[in-house]
C-alpha cells in the first residue's frame, strides 16, 4: 500500500496503475461503512485508491471542522486490512493552495435538505469531488447511500460535467440496533447512543406503511416525525423528507423511486439517515 501526499505523486500513481481503478473518497476516521466501500471497490477493480481529506470547504463557520475526528494510524490499519493500493492524504494547502478560487455550483439540488440547513456545504462537496475525480481519473468512484442527497448530487455532477467516472452507490452499513454507522457517532454520550436507533425506527415506520399500500407522502412525513418526537433526547428535527430520489422534489404521492430522509440533533450531534422506497 502506497501513501501519497502530493497531487503530482497521486496523479502519477493513478496514471500508471493497473486498470480498472476504483476511488473511495473519505474524510477519514474510517469505520465499517467505509470498509464496505473499499471492499466493494476491491472486488470490482485492479487498483483501489482511497482519499482521506477533511474538506474545510464543506463545513460552515459554526460547524465541527476542528472537532471532526481524525485517526490516520487507525485509518491506515483498516486500509491495509482491506488491501487498498493507494492512499491519498493531501494537506489543506495541497488541495487549496493560495490563489485557489474555482468552485463547482451543484445547482438546485445543493439548496435542498442538507443544503438548506448547511449553506455552502454542497458547493464544497461538489468542488472537492470534482478535484479528486479530475486528479485521479478513476473508472469508478464509490459513495455510500448513508449520505443520500450527496449520492444524487454527485451522480448529477459526474453526468453533467462528463467526468468520465461511473458513480457506484453502496448500501448503508448499520450497527446491530439499526443506527447508521458514522464518524460522528463517537460524539454521542451513552444515553444519546441508546436513543439514536429511533432514527432508523422512524424510517422503518414509513417503510412499513408504504409496504401496506400507503402512498400519501404527507402522512408518511407525519408518522416519521411522530416516532422521532416520542424520543425526549432528540432536541430538534431539521427535516423529514419524502422526495423523488432523482430530483429530491418533495412528493404529494409516493411514486417511483423515493428517498425518505431525516436529520435530527441529539445535543450538539447531528444525525442524518435515509431509506429508499422502490
Ligand atoms: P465520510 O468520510 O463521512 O465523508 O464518508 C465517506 C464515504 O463513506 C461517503 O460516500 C459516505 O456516504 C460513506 N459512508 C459513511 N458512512 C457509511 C455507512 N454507514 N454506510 C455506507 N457508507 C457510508
Amino acid at each position: 500500500m502506497r501513501i501519497l501526499e502530493t497531487n503530482q505523486d497521486m496523479a502519477r500513481a493513478c496514471r500508471e496503475c493497473p486498470r480498472p481503478l476504483g476511488l473511495v473518497p473519505t474524510m477519514g476516521a474510517l469505520h465499517e461503512g467505509h470498509g464496505m466501500l473499499v471492499r466493494r471497490a476491491r472486488k470490482e477493480n485492479k487498483t483501489v485508491a482511497v482519499s482521506i481529506f477533511v474538506n474545510p470547504a464543506q463545513f460552515g463557520p459554526q460547524e465541527d471542522l476542528h472537532k471532526y475526528p481524525r485517526d490516520l494510524e487507525g485509518d491506515l490499519r483498516l486500509l491495509r486490512r482491506e488491501e487498498a493500493d493507494l492512499v491519498f492524504v493531501p494537506t489543506v494547502a495541497e488541495m487549496y493552495p493560495p490563489g485557489f478560487d474555482t468552485w463547482v455550483d451543484a445547482g438546485a439540488l445543493a439548496g435542498l435538505l442538507e443544503g438548506a440547513i448547511r449553506p455552502g456545504h454542497f458547493r464544497g462537496v461538489a468542488t472537492v469531488v470534482t478535484k479528486l475525480l479530475n486528479l485521479t481519473r478513476p473508472d469508478q468512484a464509490y459513495f455510500g447511500q448513508k449520505d443520500g442527497q450527496q449520492v444524487t448530487l454527485v451522480s448529477h455532477l459526474a453526468r453533467d460535467l462528463y467526468l468520465g467516472t461511473d458513480i457506484i452507490v453502496v448500501p448503508t452499513v448499520r450497527e446491530p440496533d439499526g443506527l447508521a454507522i458514522s464518524s460522528r457517532n463517537v460524539f454521542l454520550n451513552s444515553a444519546q447512543r441508546r436513543a439514536a436507533p429511533v432514527v432508523y425506527r422512524a424510517l422503518n415506520r414509513a417503510q412499513g406503511l408504504w409496504q401496506k399500500g400507503e402512498r400519501d407522502a404527507e402522512l408518511l412525513r407525519r408518522e416519521v416525525r411522530a416516532v422521532l418526537e416520542c424520543e425526549p433526547l432528540i432536541d430538534s428535527i431539521d427535516y423529514v423528507s419524502v422526495a423523488a430520489a432523482e430530483s429530491l422534489e418533495e412528493l404529494k404521492t409516493v411514486k417511483g423511486r423515493v428517498l425518505v430522509s431525516v436529520a435530527v440533533r441529539l445535543g450538539a450531534t447531528r444525525l442524518i439517515d435515509n431509506i429508499i422506497l422502490e
